[in-house]
């Protein structure tokens, strides 16, 4: 049997996931990094190679696409017979850039958000792939996960995800009622989410408004998270926010560095056996949804 730990980062290619697959691989961990383009995804591979990291694989996926995360998972299966560490990085903010960020400027939040616009599009787009590409995935690889020896999920959320970002009352409590919320009152959520968005009705019933559906899609996946904890027993997983991170996501605004933010992650998917399960983590530390 293969003794080493197995990790699939998604979304490995760039950002914060480059580095999480060059973390772990310098942990002795053997990475699968994935990313959708087969070439971004070489690429990285290449980069981490030079390094000096060698234990490091590349398979293509896609987290919106069924047939890539089936293929995936049979690489997997085939290759190790399972799955100890699972880092569900992948994203999109799924907003329009009004304009080019200019280099001169103070890159800074305020400054980004004032440039960003959300749109219908990206809004859906943000909420199948940050949502229901990230359950797909996990969903799919979680049998593999099973037949490990500890297997863990960290699943990349936000700050922005928080409960508090969610003025509706009735909504943000039935997110946090982990006891009685279910899959399909996930799913019903986010479809009323987007018809409220559709129909200009963000702010009357007190969703997020401003990156609303990556707000939204975050707090959905924590709240998933959560729920799988409770089945999984097991398992260790958990979300955590990088922290505010100079990437492409970001516009290069953020004030930590990838490795930073990075760091936070890691530490996250090598959360000791018996450690907490279905917990939030931001900088470092434990904290509340
Ligand atoms: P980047 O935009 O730099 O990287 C995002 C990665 O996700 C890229 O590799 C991208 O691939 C990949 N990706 C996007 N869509 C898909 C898809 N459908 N299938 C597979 N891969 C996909 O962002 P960051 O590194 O900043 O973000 C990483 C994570 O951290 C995200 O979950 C983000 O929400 C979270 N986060 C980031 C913060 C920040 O300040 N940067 C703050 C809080 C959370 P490609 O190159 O092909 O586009």
């Amino acid at each position: 049997p293969y003794t080493r730990r197995i990790a699939v980062v998604t979304g490995g290619n760039k950002g914060i996931g480059l580095e999480v697959c060059r973390q772990l691989a310098s942990d002795g961990v053997t990475v699968v990094l994935t990313a959708r383009d087969e070439k971004r995804g070489a690429d990285a591979v290449e980069k981490l190679k030079a390094l000096g990291l060698c234990d490091i694989l590349f398979h293509q996926l896609e987290i919106t696409d069924s047939s890539s995360i089936a293929a995936l998972a049979d690489f997997l299966k085939t290759r190790f017979g399972r799955l100890d560490i699972l880092v569900n990085n992948a994203a999109v903010s799924g907003v329009e850039h009004v304009q080019e960020v200019d280099t001169n400027e103070e890159k800074r939040l305020e400054w980004v958000l004032k440039n960003i616009r959300d749109t219908v599009d990206g809004a859906k787009k943000s909420i199948q792939t940050n949502y229901y590409g990230t359950k797909h995935v996990i969903d799919t690889l979680l049998p593999l996960l099973q037949s490990s020896n500890g297997g863990r999920i960290a699943n990349v959320t936000s700050a922005y995800g928080l409960l508090r970002r969610i003025n509706n009352e009735e909504i943000r409590q039935e997110l946090d009622d982990i006891e009685n919320l279910t899959e399909e009152r996930l799913d019903e959520l986010l479809g009323k989410f987007l018809k409220d968005f559709e129909a200009d009705a963000l702010e009357m019933h007190g969703w997020p408004v401003g990156l609303a559906a990556y707000k939204v899609a975050k707090a959905a996946m924590n709240a998933y998270s959560r729920i799988l904890a409770r089945r999984n027993r097991a398992l260790r997983i958990n979300c955590v926010h990088p922290g505010y991170v100079k990437t492409d996501m970001s516009m290069s605004s953020g004030v930590l560095t990838p490795e930073e933010g990075a760091r936070s992650v890691v530490n996250v998917a090598l959360l000791p056996d018996g450690g907490p399960t279905g917990a939030y983590f931001a900088m470092g530390q434990e904290a509340s949804f």
